[in-house]
């Protein structure tokens, strides 16, 4: 055989390669139309064209270009709505606003997305299905809707650290929320745990409350950026201990009075007293609720394509921290969310689906609209006098839920507690106490964390949670109140 015909040959190969991958990629990239098929729509109700899950940035971002394509779109706010930005204040790199608090960013956001007609449900989308299409949904409150395109967007979860006490201790002097909680340790002395910027960041939220913030860091180093390990030095009140393990948080049974520190350079064990554990560690992305419906990568992340917001099943798709383990920005997961919005509508068209076909749904009614229920107005008290008579003395099992106006989780789950109170109405009664307006209370009852629900019967507490909790949630905490009581 010639050099020529080696040449040739090895040319024909190359050529059958190139058109082979060219069919396989077409075959690909192509929607399975057996199984995306409008026609499978016939006679089904609770449509959603795009199905959103998550509130922060990313999903916001995608309800934005959704909504403003002309397509029905309904976002899950999810167990903390407005996610993590909600729990921040001063962000000085959105761009192109010098400064802004993270809640407005939301807050402007939503308003934004609600104007193109972004529909909002405050629940958590639980469980999902994609093996068939249009994908089935399962909510914490009991809906199933078949949604024809999905975008997840449900960000991630704080770390923690796993030591005796942490638990114990959560919500009495535990939190992760500094911005949340730091005004209720006025003139304390608290610890911040982490060599991240979020450390940073919560030490310096901490510091025109606490009298002493110690930031301890496992290494001989920050991870944090320069500017913000910089700004930190400008505190006199802040001060950093490296190569410290918290091993342990102590408390008196009531809350907080100090944690057991390792030293893993000089190898000594110590007990530091302080009432107050911020921890700002990291955070786990959001994905157990998929039970392996996407791949994920091996950190845990959702596995996107290289080029696009498209995860491993066709149509649905991903943006913000659930999916971004390099950049964890807000500014980052809202063009991804815009990207992931794009790529919805980019779906949508290509299956045949458009604006003709959804007003064609609309007059059915058969797309899925979450109707906001009436607020009905909860008994507030704040005086120490209206809690005994109407909390102590009263007949019914009682549930008080302890807010504030500043924190935006307690803000969110106001709704669903006032449409549980009317649901129980002359079984359970439900309370609320402003924390602002009730130190006697706060004090008396050791709350030190808000949203906290304090569960009562007979004048005795008997039940206590240090959470945000769903509809579901507070509808089975009532109900377990009714249980006991018949036994
Ligand atoms: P990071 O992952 O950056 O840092 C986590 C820190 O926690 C690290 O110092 C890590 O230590 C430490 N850590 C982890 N596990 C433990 C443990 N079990 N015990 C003790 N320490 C532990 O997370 P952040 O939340 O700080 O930041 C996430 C992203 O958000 C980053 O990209 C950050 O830049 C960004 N961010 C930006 C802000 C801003 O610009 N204003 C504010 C906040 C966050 P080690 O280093 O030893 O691994």
């Amino acid at each position: 055989m010639n050099i020529k015909n080696i040449m040739l040959g090895s040319g024909l190969l190359v050529l059958m390669l190139f058109l082979s991958s060219c069919m396989l990629t077409n075959t690909d990239g192509k929607v399975n139309t057996a199984k995306y098929n409008v026609e499978k729509l016939k006679d089904l109700h609770n449509i959603v064209p795009i199905a959103i899950l998550g509130s922060g940035p990313a999903g916001l971002c995608a309800a934005l270009y959704g909504g403003r394509a002309g397509f029905g779109v309904v976002v899950a706010e999810g167990t903390l709505p407005g996610g993590l930005l909600t729990q921040t204040t001063l962000v000085e790199n959105w761009p192109g606003q010098v400064e802004i608090n993270g809640p407005d960013i939301i807050k402007n956001l939503k308003e934004q997305s609600a104007k193109w007609g972004a529909n909002f449900m405050l629940d958590t989308v639980e469980r999902v299905d994609f093996s068939d299409w249009p994908f089935k949904l399962f909510t914490q409150d009991g809906r199933e809707l078949n949604a024809l395109t999905v975008i997840v967007a449900t960000g991630a979860t704080p770390r923690y650290l796993g030591v005796p006490g942490e638990q114990e201790y959560w919500g009495r002097g535990v939190t992760t929320c500094a911005i949340c909680d730091a005004p209720f340790y006025k003139g304390e002395d608290v610890v911040v745990i982490g060599g991240g910027d979020s450390a940073a960041e919560e030490a310096m939220q901490l510091a025109p409350y606490a009298k002493k913030i110690t930031i301890l860091v496992r290494k001989d180093h920050m991870r944090a950026s320069k500017v913000m390990q910089d700004r930190l030095k400008e505190y006199k009140q802040i001060s950093v201990l490296y190569n410290v393990e918290v091993k342990e948080v102590q408390g008196d049974d009531a809350q907080v009075t100090g944690v057991k520190l390792y030293n893993n350079k000089d190898d000594a064990t110590t007990v530091m007293p302080i009432s107050g554990v911020f921890l700002a560690i990291g955070h786990i992305p959001n994905t157990g609720f998929l039970n392996n419906a996407l791949t994920l990568t091996k950190d845990g992340y959702i596995q996107l394509d290289s080029r696009t917001q498209e995860t491993s099943v066709k149509g649905v798709f991903s943006a913000g921290d659930v999916s971004d383990a390099r950049y964890r920005q807000a500014g980052v997961s809202s063009g991804h969310g815009i990207a992931a919005g794009l790529d919805a509508t980019f779906f949508l068209n290509e299956i045949g689906y458009n604006e003709g076909f959804e007003h064609g749904l609309r007059g059915e009614q058969r797309l899925f609209r979450h109707v906001q229920e009436d607020e009905y107005k909860v008994t507030e008290i704040n005086s120490l006098a209206e809690f005994e008579a109407l909390v102590l003395e009263s007949e019914l099992p009682v549930i008080v839920d302890f807010y504030a106006e500043w924190c935006p989780t307690c803000m969110h789950m106001l709704p669903p507690f006032a449409a549980v109170a009317q649901d129980f109405e002359g079984r359970v009664q439900l309370i609320k106490v402003d924390a602002d307006q009730a130190d006697e209370i706060m004090k008396k009852y050791h709350v030190q964390k808000v949203p906290a629900l304090l569960a009562f019967k007979d004048g005795q507490n008997i039940a206590r949670f240090v959470k945000t909790m769903t509809k579901t949630e507070l509808v089975e905490f009532a109900e377990s109140l009714l249980v006991e009581e018949k036994e």
